[in-house]
């Protein structure tokens, strides 16, 4: 029998966890042929999600938990479901039911036909604000045109894979993950499934307008160096034209003499090449600072309970 592991983050889920189980639960059992597990990533709630998951391993072991010293967030919380994962296949998965399980038999008849990756994508945007909607959507276009990946718009972290795609996700070290890019960036035969975008079971959101525009930001930078070649590319075209520029002044003083007027074009031409600079030196710095971070090779997250144990 192949066994199937269920990774699902956890920040502060006390609300809902409880009722995901169950929900996940009663579609499992219609499944016949498969092993289960759980695996979930309390990511150092400040709530009582780790009781509640302790509470649920004792009456039924199919369910495993990771918890970390504090919050890593979501990227280091699936990084380390899949790192303890031994399944043939790997599912995962939001613990606040917006993902619907009632997917999880589809997704495993396409992975058996053959897919490496079953993902879901939302169909629509409902229940998502309307600014978080276009941005998001312009998010992806752009990313899309200059990065090496394509993360198709609505698709999350909702995903099965097999054994392998997971290995290779798992190759990939870099310790500042964005999972969309990296999916995407592994390849493999991915089939995708539409849903439709249902609110939370229960609690918020953990995402605001500014950790989204972080989010965004990252995404970006971690798959393509495009933003840098604008600098370069600016740089080009400012410098060029203002030695055009360069040479029409000299030629008109020698031919006209001095001429002191021209404040406002001066100052309009400093203050917009300053601007230039500054952009480019903030898209420098993004870079820099990926590298900085990644030089350090600090671990992606720091675990203090686990009723896994080891593989071999
Ligand atoms: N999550 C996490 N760590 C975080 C933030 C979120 O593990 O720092 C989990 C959260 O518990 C949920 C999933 O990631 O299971 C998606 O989070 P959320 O529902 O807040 O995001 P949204 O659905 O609004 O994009
Ligand atoms: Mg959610």
């Amino acid at each position: 029998m192949k066994n199937i592991d269920i990774i699902v983050p956890c920040f502060n889920e006390s609300q809902v966890i409880n009722l995901f189980y169950e929900t996940v639960e009663k579609t499992l059992k219609n499944i016949e042929g498969y092993n289960f597990k759980y695996i979930f990533v309390d990511d150092g709630s400040k709530d009582n999600t780790l009781d509640i998951l302790k509470t649920l391993a004792k009456t039924d072991e199919k369910v495993k938990y990771i918890s970390f010293s504090r919050n890593f967030g979501k990227e280091s919380a699936m990084y380390a479901g899949l790192k303890k994962s031994t399944g043939d296949m790997v599912l995962i998965m939001d613990s606040d039911l917006q993902n619907p399980p009632s997917m999880i038999p589809k997704m495993i008849y396409y992975i058996e036909e053959g897919y490496d990756c079953c993902g879901g994508y939302r169909a629509s945007r409902k229940g998502d604000g309307k600014i978080r909607t276009f941005l998001t959507n312009n998010f992806y276009k752009i990313t899309n045109k200059i990065s090496e990946v394509d993360m198709p718009n609505g698709a999350g972290d909702f995903r099965m894979m097999t054994r392998k795609m997971v290995n290779a996700i798992l190759a990939l070290s870099e310790v500042q993950r964005f999972s969309k890019g990296i999916f995407s960036w592994v390849g493999f035969n991915t089939k995708w499934l539409s849903f439709e975008n249902v609110e939370r079971a229960g609690g918020v959101s953990k995402w605001n307008f500014f950790k989204l525009f972080s989010y965004a930001i990252d995404g970006i930078t971690a798959f393509s160096t495009f933003p840098l070649r604008i600098a370069s590319i600016l740089g080009f075209f400012i410098s060029s034209s203002s030695f055009l520029y360069l040479i029409y002044i000299v030629l008109k003083t020698l031919i006209f003499g001095v001429d002191v007027a021209g404040y406002a074009s001066i100052i309009t031409i400093n203050l917009f090449i300053g601007g230039i600079i500054i952009l480019s030196c903030g898209i420098l710095g993004e870079y820099i600072g990926k590298i900085y971070l990644e030089v350090k090779k600090r671990p992606i997250y720091i675990m203090t309970e686990t009723n896994i144990e080891d593989k071999k």
